[in-house]
């Protein structure tokens, strides 16, 4: 399959592989973050790790927008379903992430909850559209990669002037949470982070400029790659490389999709929508300030938790799981105690384990038990 194929070859990969071998110095330990659960699938489905000399590690991210939604977020959907008997649309994954209480949306609806998985924003849209008589609800999860949808249907639903139509905004940004990890001085399974992989399709919407501050005051480089083993291949060793220069600059593998100024068209739109929050709880990361999005002021008649006063409160993790050391990177998926046995993806504990991005499911599906 051309475009795929090519950035999948064996031969190449060696090659890649044998390069970052011979520029890695042994005298060193290389500790570089790969932020988004797309690298990661990537790293654990192909094998990218048993490629690198054992002085180069990754470090699993936080970037899997299913995995970093706090209990307290499912809650506040499950609420919605329940006590206010809203009609709830979500993509297909959200839907398994655990709750409070053992509670989840699939459960929910088993329990008569009208819960509905969508494919698209749209797909709510719609609906609403079609049932007038209904309360539909988006829930509205993701990255900056999913934020132009969600702000196009809610421009819609304001133009068809849609009474029975809002979004429950747990839409975050990748910037903040990169800087916040460096920030707290805590990731890197007990070693010092070098340098980022920066994420693939996040990036087609922003573009490589907003890595540019923090990888300049933290003095980390950054690497922006697309989802293939051979762009992560080639993205560590152009970590390697500024790593050995002592370079902290943002560097693009990614250029066939990629640049510096990223989607304009949809930037504009995402911020004719939306503002940021001041702060925004993730899994694992915690409250982090400005890292997340709201609806601006002239739409909040389309946003869900002021029409129906559903707060939002925080809730501790699941005894036992370690998604939250796992997210900020302290942790690697083994060294949870219910790892593969209590907790699997026909049977998640923690949200880790749900989506296919989520390191404890890359780990698991792909026999990484090391
Ligand atoms: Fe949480 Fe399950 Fe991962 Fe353990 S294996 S950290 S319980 S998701």
């Amino acid at each position: 399959m051309k475009y795929v194929d090519e950035f999948r070859d064996a031969d190449l990969g060696q090659r890649v592989a044998a390069r970052i071998a011979a520029e890695a110095n042994p005298n060193r330990q290389y500790a570089f973050m790969e932020f988004c659960g797309g690298h990661t699938h990537a790293i654990s489905r192909y094998g990218v790790t048993d490629l690198l000399p054992p002085n180069v590690r990754m470090i699993h991210g936080p970037g899997c927008p299913v995995c970093v939604l706090p209990i307290g977020r499912v809650d506040q959907v499950i609420e919605l379903a329940l006590k206010h008997g809203v009609t709830v649309c979500t993509y297909g994954d959200t839907m398994r992430v655990p709750a409070s209480n053992g509670m989840s949306l699939i459960k929910a609806k088993a329990q008569g909850a009208d819960i509905r998985m969508v494919y698209s924003a749209s797909d709510a849209l719609e609906l609403a559209t079609k049932e007038p008589e209904r309360e539909v609800v988006f829930f509205a999860i993701g990255f900056e990669t999913t934020t132009p949808p969600t702000a196009l249907v809610v421009r819609e639903a304001a133009k068809r002037r849609l009474g029975n139509f809002s979004v429950l905004c747990c839409h975050v940004l990748t910037p903040p949470a990169i800087a916040h990890i460096l920030d707290s001085g805590e990731s890197g399974e007990g070693v010092v982070l070098d340098g980022f992989i920066g994420p693939a399709h996040v990036s087609i919407l922003i573009g490589s400029r907003p890595y540019e501050p923090f990888a300049a005051s933290h003095s980390k480089p950054v690497v922006i790659a697309g989802f293939e083993p051979l762009d992560v291949m080639q993205a560590v060793l152009m970590l390697v490389r500024q790593v050995n220069e002592k370079r902290a600059t943002v560097e693009n593998e990614f250029v066939r999709a990629v640049d510096r100024d990223g989607n304009l068209a949809a930037q504009a739109l995402v911020d004719q929508v939306f503002e940021k929050r001041e702060s925004f709880e993730w899994r694992g990361l915690g409250e982090v300030p400005w890292s997340a999005l709201k609806l601006r002021a002239q739409y909040e008649e389309f946003d869900a938790e002021a029409r129906y006063f559903v707060r939002y409160k925080p809730v501790p993790d699941h005894k036992g799981c370690e998604c939250g050391p796992i997210l900020r990177g302290v942790k690697r998926p083994v060294d949870c105690k219910l790892f593969g046995t209590v907790c699997t993806p026909e049977s998640p504990v923690g949200s880790c384990m749900v989506s296919s991005e989520g390191a404890c499911a890359a780990h698991y599906t792909y026999g990484r038990f090391r």
